[in-house]
């Protein structure tokens, strides 16, 4: 027997992806399979980037920029921030375990709305501190006043997506400012935009580099893994203050980021035009989804990501099966925390079609 685990890291549950699609044809036996389970960018990755890493792979015997330079300085010029503000990851989900690592202690807390997205709790637990969960207002929003009574000096970190995974929901530049003036002294603000670029079509948008530069306790997340479709080479980048900058640089592997996920990232931040695609695709993918819900008698919860929760009226598990053996991978609720819905990620307009055929036979007993 290897020596002991700590307790804290057997209490932990491994994070549950969404289903492979291989993994679906070799169990059900199906050719023909579409996954709407991860929040991919379904128009692929941004050309510019793929181009960028063909390049950048005749390097790959080099370490990467440990220090992540280039990229760093097109990040920093992009928000109108100074370089010793921007800091990158492998993936957000690296800066969010950072954020745990660098600020967490035992007999500290963060507080995050409930249900939320599973790596926050991560973040607590590996540090032995408290997840104080609050849950979500009967619209899937963050219930910021009660979030704020959750807080005390012992809270370090108060994490919220937005738009928020699983709900898709948004909150106001108004209400978030608010809610940072309120906050303990003690408390870091972390705004997770991992779905930023689908959300700003909506009044009063959060202005969160805004609320950084005012020099609110506020942090910043992005990723290129959703508008600019690079999840598979793990890059993500965060708009922190400095001081929390240079702890995370102290904490972080040497060289997290990798060269290609650097090259690819400088390409896509200056793909606009992928981006623009991307968004609109979303967007009119999200609206087919909503109208033949709506037509059918389903729920949606009015999402601003690149996904949509339905309520299917029974248990999400039960629909999210049986849509499996038709070749079609979304996400059940109920380990999102919401039993009774499924999220499906916004596909193509064909990858669409064949779920919402797929749906009507689970669900209406008859095919469109
Ligand atoms: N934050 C949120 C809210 C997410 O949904 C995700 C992706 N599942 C991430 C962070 C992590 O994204 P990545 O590590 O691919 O940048």
């Amino acid at each position: 027997m290897s020596p002991k685990i700590r307790a804290d890291v057997l209490r932990m549950t491994p994070y549950v992806p969404g289903k492979p699609i291989d993994e679906v044809k070799r169990e059900l036996g199906l050719t023909d399979v579409v996954k709407l389970a991860s929040n991919e960018n379904p128009l692929g990755p941004s050309p510019r980037a793929v181009e960028a890493v063909r390049q950048a792979a005749s390097q790959l015997h080099l370490y990467p920029d440990a220090s992540g330079h280039a990229l760093k300085e097109a990040v920093a010029n992009r928000f109108g921030l100074p370089m010793n503000q921007v800091v990158l990851g492998n993936g957000s989900d690296e800066l969010i375990h950072l954020l745990g690592l660098v600020y967490l202690e035992p007999g500290d807390n963060i507080v995050t709305g409930s249900p939320s997205f599973v790596r926050y709790d991560a973040a607590a637990g590996l540090s032995g501190a408290e997840h104080r969960r609050v849950p979500l207002d009967a619209e899937w929003r963050h219930d910021l006043g009660r979030m704020l009574e959750a807080c005390d000096d012992h809270t370090k970190l108060v994490f919220i997506a937005n738009p928020h995974n699983p709900t898709g929901t948004v909150l106001a530049h108004a209400e978030v400012a608010e809610f940072c003036r309120q906050l303990p002294a003690s408390a870091m603000l972390v705004l997770d935009e991992a779905y930023f670029e689908f959300g700003q079509d909506v009044d009063d948008p959060v202005r969160s580099v805004d609320l950084l530069k005012s020099g609110a306790n506020v942090s910043v997340l992005r990723t290129f893994s959703k508008a600019y479709g690079l999840a598979g080479i793990r890059i993500g980048f965060g708009l922190v203050p400095a001081d929390l900058a240079d702890a995370m640089d102290r904490a972080r592997e040497p060289f997290n980021v990798n060269s290609l996920a650097q090259s690819a990232a400088i390409a896509a931040l200056g793909d606009s035009e992928f981006l623009h695609q991307s968004v609109e695709s979303n967007k009119a993918g999200i609206l087919r989804i909503e109208n033949q819900m709506a037509e059918w008698g389903f729920p949606t919860v009015p999402s601003r990501a690149n996904f949509i929760c339905i309520d299917v009226k029974r248990p999400g598990q039960d629909v999210f099966q049986e849509l499996l053996k038709l070749g079609v991978i979304v996400r059940s609720g109920g380990p999102l925390g919401m039993p009774g819905h499924i999220r499906v990620s916004i596909g193509t307009s064909e990858e669409i079609e064949v779920f919402l055929r797929a749906f009507a036979q689970v669900v209406l007993g008859a095919g469109v």
